[in-house]
């Protein structure tokens, strides 16, 4: 069950604002929706596109997710940052980077998070040291065996500030964030 809307016009602002802050930054047009997430918070993107006019796949962000992100920080900061690590999924899907579902797909999603971060961080106050927390509180221990062992703590925090480096240290005019795959890829130590 996808929704357009939150019940609250200036929260759909915002989301609405965010979504094409993030299509432009990543150079990616999926669709955006909220969904009901109850008793499994999180956010997912999918390749298949769920309309047209938005032909590179689905984002959807559950709404107790989103409740849980804003309870973390206070505020809700952290929001647009979660939602760039599911357009970060969208580049791998567009641009067939990682291919296969698992820890170096979140990580590589979580350095394209990060270079968000920083390109926000440039364009609006943002609370960096939070979005950071953030991506370390998401880590897990699970076996890196196990197909829901997404990164550790520090894995997740090393991916999200390599790709807030990466962005400050190349922020030139006309840099592309498809420029940022081959520093991520370069991170993650695959070829
Ligand atoms: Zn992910």
């Amino acid at each position: 069950m996808l929704f357009t809307s939150s019940g609250n016009y200036q929260l759909d602002q915002f989301l609405s604002t965010e979504a094409n802050v993030l299509r432009s930054f990543f150079s990616v047009n999926p669709s955006f929706f909220l969904y009901d997430d109850t008793g499994s918070p999180n956010a997912r993107a999918f390749p298949v596109a769920q309309l047209p006019q938005y032909p590179d796949g689905t984002v959807v962000l559950g709404k107790t997710y989103f409740n849980m992100m804003y309870n973390f920080a206070q505020n809700v900061t952290v929001v647009p940052v979660t939602m760039a690590h599911e357009y970060g999924h969208i580049v791998d899907y567009k641009y067939h980077v990682i291919q296969a579902n698992g820890m170096y797909a979140e990580l590589f999603a979580d350095f394209m998070a990060g270079a968000f971060l920083y390109y926000r961080s440039v364009l609006t106050p943002t609370d960096v040291y939070n979005n950071l927390n953030w991506f370390y509180s998401i880590g897990d221990y699970a076996g890196v065996n196990d197909p829901g062992h997404h990164g550790t703590p520090q894995q997740r925090l090393a991916a999200a500030m390599a790709g807030y480096n990466w962005l400050k240290t190349n922020a030139y005019p006309g840099i592309n964030v498809t420029q940022a795959i081959p520093a991520a890829k370069a991170f993650l130590g695959i070829p």
